[in-house]
């Protein structure tokens, strides 16, 4: 007997540039790849970015947040253009994205970085040292020294002109991140390492503590730490030696974007954004991409792989997750390849032929 379709409401935020192009295509993908494992989608497009400045004079209006909290999970195009670049700072697009990651209480942000064979030569590692890197930056988004107080500019009891700035993090900080990214590793290969600087910072000892107590609740899963200057070299040196790295907000910050820069290939980059409970965000790491919007150019792919984050991290559907994976993973083997990753020898198609193949693949699945 057929059983009963499982339902989930997304909300669709195309926003700027690209977006709307890459958006599209990633709600072809959800839909056909959803039904092959029973799912069934509601998608509700709503304004956001600079498309919603036009329409209605705010970034993020009441309407579109309470979409987005009231479903079960946000996949995102991309925010911003020239257009608005000059506008005041309450009216800029990137205001929006600041104020629905914090009404969504996103705390934990994930950004994979993995070196597809089919894309060895994008790296800009060694080909040795890139093939097969498939790591997972799990990093904490609200806490530590970019939030901390005290911060300001002063001057000292010498009349010397100073500023300052704090790294706190709450017992309840840690630990929730850190269930995150044991989750996430018990999804992925099992191996998690803890980034941080216990050698010489005093929130960095704590952050070790809690997480290595946190630990004992996950024995399945390979606890490591590392300070933090030593995981910036060793993700260029061997950074295969990864499965899910945990680090706090400023570490995150650098070493996510050091290991984007491993795979080298801008457009094929998903991220999540996950809270303790409620919708999760999911993104593209690139931009609006202004200067080829509009122009059939976008590879759509980041966003699709965002689409399949969702479907795991999000929504836990980790069969119809792995289909959209294997879908562009089957799309590049046939050698379909968007502007920006393209080389001599594949076929160069458009971000709506792009999307058409990976649609194809996925439903030639059984
Ligand atoms: P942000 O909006 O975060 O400031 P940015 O302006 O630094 O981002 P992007 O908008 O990501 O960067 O664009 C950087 C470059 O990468 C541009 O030349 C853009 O065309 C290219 N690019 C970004 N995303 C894609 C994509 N999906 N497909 C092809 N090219 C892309
Ligand atoms: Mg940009």
């Amino acid at each position: 007997a057929a059983t009963p379709a499982k339902r989930y409401s997304i909300t669709l935020l195309p926003g700027d540039g690209i977006g709307p192009e890459v958006i599209s295509i990633a709600k072809n993908v959800l839909k056909v790849a959803g039904s092959l494992e029973g799912i069934e989608f509601l998608f509700q497009e709503m304004p956001m970015g600079g498309a919603a400045l036009d329409l209605t004079g705010v970034p993020l209006p009441d309407e579109t947040l309470s979409t987005a909290k009231s479903s079960d999970a946000v996949l995102l195009g991309a925010i911003g253009g020239y257009k608005w670049d000059k506008n005041e700072k309450h009216l800029k697009p990137e205001t929006g994205l600041l104020k629905l990651r914090e009404g969504l209480k996103v705390f934990a942000n994930l950004r994979p970085a993995t070196v597809l064979q089919q894309l060895v030569d994008s790296s800009t590692l060694k080909k040795e040292v890139a093939e097969g890197v498939d790591l997972m930056v799990v990093r904490e988004l609200t806490g530590g020294i970019y939030f901390g107080k005290p911060r300001g500019f002063s001057t000292n009891e010498n009349g010397v002109e100073i500023a300052y700035n704090t790294e706190v993090y709450a017992a309840y900080e840690i630990d929730r991140i850190a269930r995150v990214a044991f989750e996430t590793a018990r999804k992925r290969h099992g191996k998690l390492c803890s980034v941080d600087k216990a050698n010489v910072l005093e929130a960095s000892m704590f952050w070790r503590k809690r997480v290595t107590e946190i630990a004992t609740e996950y024995p399945d899963v390979e606890l490591s730490h590392m300070y933090v200057d030593n995981a910036a070299m060793q993700l260029v040196r061997n950074p295969k030696q990864f499965d899910t790295i945990v680090t706090n907000n400023i570490f995150g910050d650098i070493l996510s974007d050091e290991a984007s820069m491993i795979t080298g290939s801008i457009g094929m980059l998903p991220s999540a954004s996950l809270g303790e409970s409620g919708p999760g965000l999911f993104e593209p790491i690139h931009g609006s991409a202004p200067d080829i919007a509009g122009q059939d150019k976008a590879n759509p792919l980041a966003t699709v792989l965002s689409a399949a984050m969702l479907l795991k991290y999000g929504l836990g559907e980790e069969n119809a997750a792995k289909r959209i994976e294997n879908a562009v993973l089957d799309a590049l083997n046939r050698g379909f390849r968007t502007g920006d990753i393209y080389s001599p020898g594949n076929k160069l198609v458009g971000c709506k032929e792009m999307g058409e193949e990976v649609l194809k693949s996925v439903s030639s699945q059984v």
